[in-house]
């Protein structure tokens, strides 16, 4: 194995030997192009034996019962099983490789914690369920909600919300129930040019008039211009810190004072506060609440869309507001607080996020990934993850233009642009052949505020040898851009898939197979 400037490579045993370049079935070893259900599977197979029914289904359903066949497909157990089994293989996981997705933080998740969610007492109870049968549940909530208060310096938390965004709108919908208390009508919210796209949608979908506020050379909010836009119209402000371009705001306590002399309220947007954890308390930087992603910050990778979980800290003043239930230790052991138990100081909160009490599952991975890390742990976490992206920021930085790169160390993520590459060359040339090199992209395109962003994030688990290895491939693809190479516009040439049009299944989506066959004998 050798390690240079551009990653390891391993030496290939066969020689130089040249073999076939096509194969008879098209596929190559593991790598086959699976074809679709609807095409493999015919409509006189199937897996399954049903009996003979008695009576026709239009008989028992009347005008109920479907008039011609659906035409789903049908295959042997061992065909369904193989083919299921073979798309599965062709997904990329954290657990087949580096994430590098930024805004995203895909963590590793510890098995520990995969055998603790499991265990029968988390897994299989009932959010029905009387409250005496589920006390080391609740315990587990009300001790994650202790951490959560603790790491961030806050009063109190709402563990219900289910993701980032719904966070997002819990907090706000505080806000706004706070303003009313008060009989005040503001209806701005400010939402600087560095926060995450999900703030200014958050606020306008609770009704708001989303106003921005531009960024200034360094990435950062320009802490005069937002001064200058406060006023008695102005409800809250977002801010995403660390903000999207990877950075951290540090005039964040300079804002909050004046939002607050304006009299309105801080959301901050804390998804990457595990860039953060056991270094900085937005308690201490005057913030009125924050969501915390669970899945970026305290394990449980959250691929194809979930599980996420989102709970809320909130200030001494956003407290009475907060969104019901939650758990309340008292004498007699753990209780919920919900409509009909609370108490007079709970009167206020403004509702319910949710049916039950939020992610269980995430629950018991974060409390098991925060009681093995420590509290010193957790604050390794920060420091190792920060230092994985400034490592990427500064090896990359010779090839690829970093737009914030003198404006000091970045926080959990690595910005580049796309500026240097050869004429024609893009951004989506860079993560087409990135998948060739056996990697899963990094973001593209996001944020806005740079041209052909490219956003890195490796998180503090990947090795330094596995790091090295993805920059060099990384730096060797970007050395093709620069240089012209056209076999770059083909990539991915060894993917199950070539190029795809990037647009066409969101204009076009075919929801409904139409067997042909099936259509014209209907007709
Ligand atoms: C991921 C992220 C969100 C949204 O979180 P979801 O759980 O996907 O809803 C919001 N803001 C920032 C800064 C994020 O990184």
């Amino acid at each position: 194995m050798t390690i240079n400037q551009s990653g390891w490579k391993p030496e290939m045993t066969s020689g130089d030997q040249q073999g076939p370049t096509e194969t008879f079935t098209g596929a190559r070893a593991l790598m086959r192009d699976e074809a679709l259900i609807f095409e493999i599977g015919s409509t006189d197979t199937t897996g399954v034996d049903f009996g003979e029914v008695e009576a026709p289904a239009s008989d028992r359903l009347g005008g109920l019962a479907r008039n011609r066949d659906i035409g789903l497909p049908g295959l042997s157990e061992p065909e369904t099983v193989r083919h299921y089994t073979r798309l599965s293989r062709q997904n990329y996981a954290i657990d087949t490789g580096i994430f590098p997705l930024g805004s995203c933080t895909m963590k590793h998740n510890p098995r520990l914690n995969e055998r603790v969610a499991r265990m029968p007492g988390f897994a299989d109870i009932h959010p029905l369920q009387p409250v005496d049968t589920v006390q080391g549940a609740l315990e587990v909530i009300h001790q994650l909600s202790n951490w959560l208060v603790t790491l961030t310096g806050m009063h109190s938390v709402a563990m219900s919300p289910k993701a980032g965004a719904h966070g997002e709108l819990c907090g706000i919908l505080a806000i706004r129930a706070a303003l009313e208390a008060r009989g005040d009508t503001r209806e701005v919210i400010l939402v600087p040019e560095s926060a995450h796209g999900t703030n200014p949608a958050t606020a306008a979908f609770a009704g708001y008039k989303v106003e921005g506020i531009p960024a200034n050379g360094a990435g950062r909010v320009d802490l005069e211009a937002l001064k200058q836009r406060l006023g008695p119209d102005v409800a809250a402000v977002m801010i995403t810190n660390p903000n999207t371009c990877g950075l951290f705001e540090p005039d964040m306590k300079a804002i909050s004072d004046a939002v607050h002399a304006a009299g309105g309220f801080v959301y901050c947007d804390g998804a990457n506060f595990n860039a953060i954890v056991g270094r900085v308390r937005p308690g201490d930087l005057g913030v009125d609440a924050m969501h915390i992603n669970l899945h970026k910050t305290f394990s449980t990778p959250h691929g194809g869309g979930g599980p996420g979980s989102g709970p809320v800290v909130f200030s001494q003043a956003l407290t009475p507001y907060a969104p019901l239930p939650f758990v309340e230790k008292t004498a007699d052991g753990f209780q919920l607080v919900e409509e009909e138990t609370a108490e007079e100081h709970h009167a206020r909160s403004f509702g319910r996020m949710v049916a039950f009490h939020g992610q269980m599952g995430m629950f018991t991975r974060a409390l098991s990934y925060m009681l093995s890390h420590g509290a010193d742990g957790l604050k390794q976490v920060a420091e190792d993850a920060v230092l994985n992206a400034n490592y990427v920021l500064r090896s990359l930085s010779d090839v690829l233009q970093a737009p914030f790169g003198d404006s000091g160390p970045c926080m959990h993520e690595a910005l580049f642009s796309d500026k240097g590459l050869a004429e024609g060359f893009s951004t989506l040339d860079i993560a087409k052949a990135l998948i060739d090199e056996g990697y899963h992209p990094m973001t593209m395109y996001f944020p806005l505020v740079v041209h052909g962003a490219m956003l890195i994030e490796p998180t503090e688990t990947e090795s330094k040898a596995g790091l090295d290895q993805f920059i060099g491939a990384v730096r060797s693809v970007v050395e093709r851009a620069k240089a012209g190479d056209e076999t770059l516009k083909g990539a991915p040439w060894y993917a199950p898939r070539r190029r795809l049009d990037e647009t066409q299944a969101a204009r076009k989506p075919v929801l409904v197979w139409e067997d042909p066959n099936l259509v014209q004998a209907a007709e």
